[in-house]
């Protein structure tokens, strides 16, 4: 392992600039060397690592409220392989990201620019699908080539951590492909419809984004690092949600939400 510090580590950008796969946008099946079983154990030992880098919110309201957000969001997804797990993790920039395995994480900073339940489940909704179409194995297996990715899981915990915290350290962060991230709008769209959720809520929120990056860059520096350009990303949602049958969603807040966040503006 020590030839992948010395030698990997630094092309990985390199890399990652001229890896991406051609996925169909509906299809979440799509080719990965890692099996299931191996992605939930290279999960588990991820989770303890990315949970000694960031600071878990232990309150057991918003430890059930956003278990309630994220089950809700999936009843609407196409397949569930991994047992998901959500949690808040205290950090005031605006994120979310998966591990691998379905171990989800939700920025305090994320639930406080957000202004609705529905602007919150839709960022969550873009990160649960990024684990459904199994993207960050497959991104992983791109760039460290398979022997490493499957070495982890008979590695020591000490590789792990280092990984743990490039990828999804407080200053890591996992890129994905254009196609990977198009994949997650357009899955995310689909989950919150049939979540109940108004996948408009995704709209408003990017829209959102753009405006606090042009006022302070570094509150959604992680974000946008790892996700496409916002105007093309807006447009494209929206012709996604067009191709669904109008609906009438349940309100896009609730005085749980307003409680939960009033909470959070206080760690
Ligand atoms: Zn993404």
């Amino acid at each position: 392992m020590r030839f992948f510090r010395a030698i990997l580590m630094p092309i990985i950008m390199a890399v990652s600039l001229i890896s991406g796969c051609a996925t169909s946008n509906s299809g979440v099946g799509g080719f990965n060397l890692i099996s299931v079983e191996e992605e939930k154990q290279l999960g588990d030992k991820f989770v303890v690592e990315v949970e000694k880098q960031h600071k878990v919110v232990s309150d057991p309201e918003v430890q059930s409220y956003i278990n309630r957000v994220g089950s809700r969001l999936m009843t609407g997804v196409q397949k569930v392989e991994f047992p998901y797990t959500f949690k808040v993790v205290q950090d005031n920039s605006i994120n979310a990201f998966a591990v691998p395995g379905g171990h989800t994480y939700v920025n305090t900073g994320l639930i406080k620019a957000a202004e609705s339940e529905t602007e919150l489940a839709a960022v969550m909704a873009h990160e649960i699908n990024h684990v459904v179409a199994r993207h960050s194995t497959r991104q992983m297996t791109q760039q460290y080539g398979y022997a490493l990715v499957a070495g982890l899981l008979l590695g020591s915990q000490g590789d792990i951590a280092k990984l743990a915290a490039d990828l999804f350290g407080k200053a890591g962060s996992l890129y994905y492909s254009r196609e990977m991230e198009s994949q997650a709008d357009f899955l995310g769209v689909e989950t919150m419809y049939k979540a109940g959720y108004n996948p408009q809520g995704m709209v408003t929120f990017f829209r959102k984004l753009e405006a606090v990056g042009q006022k302070d860059p570094g509150k959604i520096a992680q974000f946008f690092s790892s996700h496409p350009q916002t105007a093309d990303r807006i447009q494209n949602i929206q012709q996604e949600i067009a191709k669904f049958p109008a609906k009438s969603f349940a309100p896009d807040s609730t005085g749980e939400f307003e409680r939960i966040k009033a909470k959070v503006q206080k760690l």
